[in-house]
């Protein structure tokens, strides 16, 4: 049956202001499963002044019972878990453990939340001056709301919102119009857990939401995630609007290895980087530098691994990588091998016109292209596709000037045996995350979680201590009472 998906907005779903909607396709079967409102501005301005009503109240409500709602959300999730990944799957496309993978790591940002009663504290010095006390207060700061991506549906909201809430904000989420039903049935947890009316709101859409989300004059922070352009468009517009603004974008990670590296762990490692979710990760190993001796075992081996990948549906478990999120997705990354063709590289594994049987949806094979070179948009541009790029080097120190030539610095990995070039690799690497031996470098709930360059635009990383201090102002109170 197909799903009418609702907004959730003051603690009830509603239908959106406009009959327009898009329909919901699960991109392995082409299967309708769901219609999703496209959200107008009204919608909007009706979930911000629900969550403006709600503000006052809430962030009064002491936070240790803030944080007893999490307890109750984190033991719904936990009861749920299975249904969560199963949706996960449909919409998205991605294996189940992939799926199981991603809802363990949205719950692990509800644990975080947990720990925020001795997180948001603030600091007092006595005597700054004789009889005079000066405090920082950390205060709540109105209403929050979350721009979100396809490839995470369910673990990126929740990178935002329980830390969010628990800190006395109150919350909105825009999800993608590609993947929404993982969210609505999110919110249907979160509405048992009987939070006050408007403390948390769901608004669907795509670019008319997002917009009025930046534009909205009530909105104090925007948390983003998804690709460059629309970051650095959402970065410029929440900036210039008066808001705080963190915008995470998209990525092109370089993972070196070194001659002295364990071959075999190095390649199993850059299987899961490569291939895991179909490349649609932003943490995604999507160039492999290889180092002088490390090529030709290090190619030989990648191709044998991934010739062997299981290319299937996700609900089938013993599928090990699933489809890309559509067709048009699928035509791109289709185009982009092509133009690596064109530009010279060698196809080594091809993944172009994938077929599964009984399968209408969007596959793409793992592919290797061998012989890149930096000039390839290949090379540079972010695939989002189940594609490595195989660039050869001289030296460490070539490897390191080719990771730091890419625009992007999400991510870098390097696998070896030498503590010296581990350091050097760290110390030098311009990018947010850094994997030595390890080949998705995914900070944990507790660290903060960004790239640097095109990878992310704004000051204050999602997750971790950046993320309290993201969603908390900071008061200074200086008192006289001698
Ligand atoms: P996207 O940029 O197309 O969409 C992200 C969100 O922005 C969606 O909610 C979408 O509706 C909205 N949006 C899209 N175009 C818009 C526009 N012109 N104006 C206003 N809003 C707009 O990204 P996607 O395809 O959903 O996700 C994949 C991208 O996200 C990749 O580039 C990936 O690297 C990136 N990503 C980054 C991180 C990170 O932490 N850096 C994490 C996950 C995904």
């Amino acid at each position: 049956m197909v799903q009418q998906l609702k907004h959730y907005i003051g603690g009830e779903w509603v239908e959106s202001t406009s009959p327009a909607t898009t329909s919901v396709i699960n991109p392995a079967t082409c299967e309708t499963l769901a219609t999703v409102p496209e959200g107008t501005r009204e919608d909007v301005d009706k979930a911000v002044k629900a969550a403006q009503a709600a503000f006052d109240e809430w962030r009064s409500t002491p936070v240790l019972s803030r944080a007893q709602y999490m307890y109750r959300f984190k033991a719904l999730l936990e009861d749920r878990f299975e249904d969560l990944t199963r949706i996960v799957v449909e919409e998205n496309g991605k294996t189940r453990d992939e799926a199981r993978g991603e809802v363990r790591r949205g719950i692990e940002s509800v644990d975080f939340a947990l720990q925020l009663p001795s997180l948001i504290r603030g600091y007092t010095l006595e005597d700054v001056s004789s009889g005079i006390d000066e405090t920082a207060e950390r205060q709540p700061l109105g209403v929050f709301a979350a721009i979100t991506p396809f490839n995470f549906p369910m673990m990126v909201p929740l990178w935002f919102l329980p830390t969010a809430i628990t800190c006395g904000n109150t919350y909105i989420v825009k999800p993608s119009p590609q993947t929404p039903i993982s969210m609505q049935l999110l919110y249907e947890l979160l509405d048992e857990l009987g939070l006050p009316e408007g403390v948390v709101n769901l608004v669907h859409g795509g670019k008319e939401a997002s917009m009025a989300v930046m534009e909205h004059p009530d909105i104090v922070g925007v948390s983003f995630v998804g690709s460059s352009p629309v970051a650095k468009l959402v970065y410029e517009t929440c900036a210039k609007h008066g808001k705080r603004v963190q915008a995470q974008g998209g990525a092109k990670n370089y993972i070196v290895v070194m001659p002295d590296a364990d071959m075999g762990a190095s390649v199993a490692n850059i299987m899961g980087s490569a291939y895991g979710c179909a490349g649609q990760r932003c943490l995604a190993g999507s160039v492999v530098v290889a180092v002088g001796d490390a090529y030709e075992p290090l190619r030989n081996e990648l191709v044998r691994r991934a010739s062997g990948l299981r290319v299937g549906y996700g609900l089938d478990e013993t599928t090990q990588m699933g489809t890309v999120i559509s067709a048009s997705a699928r035509e791109r990354i289709e185009k982009m091998i092509t133009q690596g063709v064109a530009d010279g590289a060698q196809v080594a594994l091809d993944g172009r016109n994938k077929k599964v049987e009984g399968f209408e949806g969007s596959f793409v094979g793992p592919t290797i292209l061998d012989g890149v070179t930096a000039d390839m948009s290949v090379a540079k541009d972010e695939i989002f596709g189940p594609v490595l790029a195989i660039m050869r080097a001289d030296s460490f120190d070539d490897a390191v000037k080719l990771v730091n030539s890419s625009r992007y610095g999400n991510a870098a990995s390097l696998f070896t045996a030498s503590g010296k070039h581990a350091r050097e690799f760290k110390y030098r690497v311009n990018a947010g995350n850094i994997g030595i031996n390890v080949g998705v470098a995914a900070a944990t709930a507790s660290f903060p979680f960004g790239g640097k360059k095109d990878s992310f635009f704004g000051d204050l990383h999602g997750q971790g201590p950046d993320a309290v201090d993201f969603f908390m102002d900071r008061k200074i109170v200086i008192e006289r009472w001698l």
